[in-house]
């Protein structure tokens, strides 16, 4: 008899929780189902969202301080199963396991980072005539978060949701993924078994059009988190604008790599292999357009095909993902592009590819790749490309090389793009906002915006 699949039940108020039906999760490797999920009904989600709320009245009264030392407990919870929670990544995403390690790593930081945040969330007091007159101006948490997520970084941005919002003092339902939800709920137990109180943190499994259209919809969530696709971000809009939900869209890019005549030309290859195929190329903040000189151009295809022939990359996560990549190459052919690389090796990888020779018209120059594909355009002078950067409806993460600093700073300024980063490839960093820009979202995370995002002010004003 063959061992039926481990199964993994709802987080809800504290405990799992089965529900009626249940769903596989498959490793891309192999296209085997290894565990299966609860696939969560609409009445799951209400309850999330009802013991979130019975929650909240609690959670955002507690002084900062203590909620502050609570998520501090989680931090600590979650660096000591950090390996387990990586090896489940891996294996539901297909994300090689040493970046699974540093996705963890990073979400980590995120944690212990907004644990110390929750104790500045001050209250300030203007006084005005003396014996308790003045102004009281207090931040409260907005209350009930919906944090839906996507599969490519499955912990990472539940954690830039989570952490913050918990530090605001607002009570979470999570919705990842439904093709890699295991280690973001196994994160959700985590925070519940470090200690927090029942409710602050629930996780409901499931898809997209059922699971996360009950949640963004129902009455009881103030706040919808997302990160994902342009598509469903439209769809989510849509919901909250007639409910007057509070929103965040975090969505894909389409990150530009300007490369300056005075680059060291190894960094920027560097910063072009390393971001444009990271993950497979599945990274919102992956380098999709490197912009050279003209002059450089040969020189710097020259370093990068040989750096590209020792990259070698995991499963893609989703079929899809493997039918896109064909098909943004075939279209780039049409267009008489250049393809190296790009071919399909075993059914679920691909080989990372180098397009040259694409310009406006060619898909994978305009819409976001998601898959492992760097495309290199020669320039011919600095505006023009930043015009360039700037060029397709997106604005997440931009790149410069450049030794003179004063002048990368001045490009960086001129790319609209959330984050821009120069001569190198580290992007987030806990304590600096990441925002899409333009077609790449609404709001932001991290950083002190990222928790401000989940507070309203309150203003007490006591005239007598
Ligand atoms: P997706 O939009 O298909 O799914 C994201 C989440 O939304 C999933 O949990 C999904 O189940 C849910 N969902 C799907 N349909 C829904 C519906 N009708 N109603 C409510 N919820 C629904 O995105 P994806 O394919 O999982 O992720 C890829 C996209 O995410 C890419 O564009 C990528 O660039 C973007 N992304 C952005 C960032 C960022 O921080 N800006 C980070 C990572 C990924």
């Amino acid at each position: 008899m063959i061992d039926p699949l481990p199964r993994y039940g709802l987080v809800l108020d504290g405990a799992e929780v089965a529900s009626g039906a249940w769903m596989d999760v498959t490793d891309p490797a192999t296209g085997l189902a290894f565990a299966q999920v609860a696939a969560a009904t609409a009445a799951d989600v209400s309850q999330a969202v009802n013991s979130a709320r019975a929650a909240v009245v609690g959670w955002r009264v507690t002084p900062p301080l203590e909620r502050g030392q609570a998520i501090a407990r989680f931090a600590r919870a979650l660096d000591a199963e950090a390996g387990r929670i990586a090896e489940l990544i891996h294996r539901e995403e297909g994300k090689p396991l040493g970046e699974a390690q540093a996705e963890v790593a990073r979400a980590c930081e995120v944690v212990h980072h907004f644990a110390a945040e929750a104790e500045r969330v001050w209250t300030t007091f203007l006084p005005a005539g003396g014996q308790g007159r003045g102004s009281e101006i207090r931040p409260d948490g907005i209350g009930v978060v919906a944090a839906i997520t996507p599969w490519n970084f499955p912990v990472a941005l539940v954690i830039w949701k989570l952490a913050p919002a918990l530090a605001a003092g607002c009570c979470v339902v999570v919705k990842p993924a439904q093709e890699a939800p295991l280690a973001a709920r196994a994160v959700c137990e985590l925070a519940n078994r470090s200690g927090l109180p029942p409710g602050v943190v629930n996780c409901v499994t499931g898809d997209g059009p059922s699971v996360g259209k009950a949640l963004a919809t129902h009455p009881g969530v103030d706040k919808v988190a997302f990160t994902g696709s342009r598509r469903v971000a439209e769809i989510i809009a849509g919901w909250a604008s007639p409910r007057l939900k509070a929103l965040s869209l975090e969505l894909g890019g389409h990150g530009p790599l300007v490369v300056l005549d005075d680059a060291d030309l190894d960094v920027a290859v560097d910063v072009a292999i390393s971001q444009g195929y990271a993950n497979a190329g599945q990274a919102c903040y992956s380098v999709n357009r490197v912009l050279v000189p003209r002059a450089l151009e040969r020189a710097f295809v020259e370093r990068f095909r040989t750096r590209m022939a020792d990259v070698v990359l995991g499963p893609m996560a989703t079929d899809r993902g493997l039918v896109r990549h064909r098909d943004l190459l075939a279209d780039a052919r049409a267009h008489g592009a250049q393809v190296e690389g790009g071919d399909d090796l075993d059914g679920s990888r691909v080989a990372p590819a180098l397009v040259t020779g694409a310009g406006p018209g060619v898909r994978l120059v305009d819409e976001e790749p998601f898959t492992p594909i760097v495309a290199v355009m020669p320039y011919k002078d600095v505006p023009e490309a930043i015009a360039e950067a700037n060029r397709p409806d997106y604005g997440l993460v931009g790149y410069v090389c450049g030794q003179d600093l004063r002048r990368a700073a001045d490009v960086a300024h001129a790319i609209e793009c959330g984050t821009v980063v120069i001569n190198g490839w580290r992007v987030v960093v806990p304590y600096a906002p990441y925002s899409g820009w333009r077609g790449s979202g609404i709001g932001c995370e991290l950083g002190r915006p990222g928790l401000e995002a989940f507070i309203r002010w309150q203003h007490v004003r006591v005239l007598a």
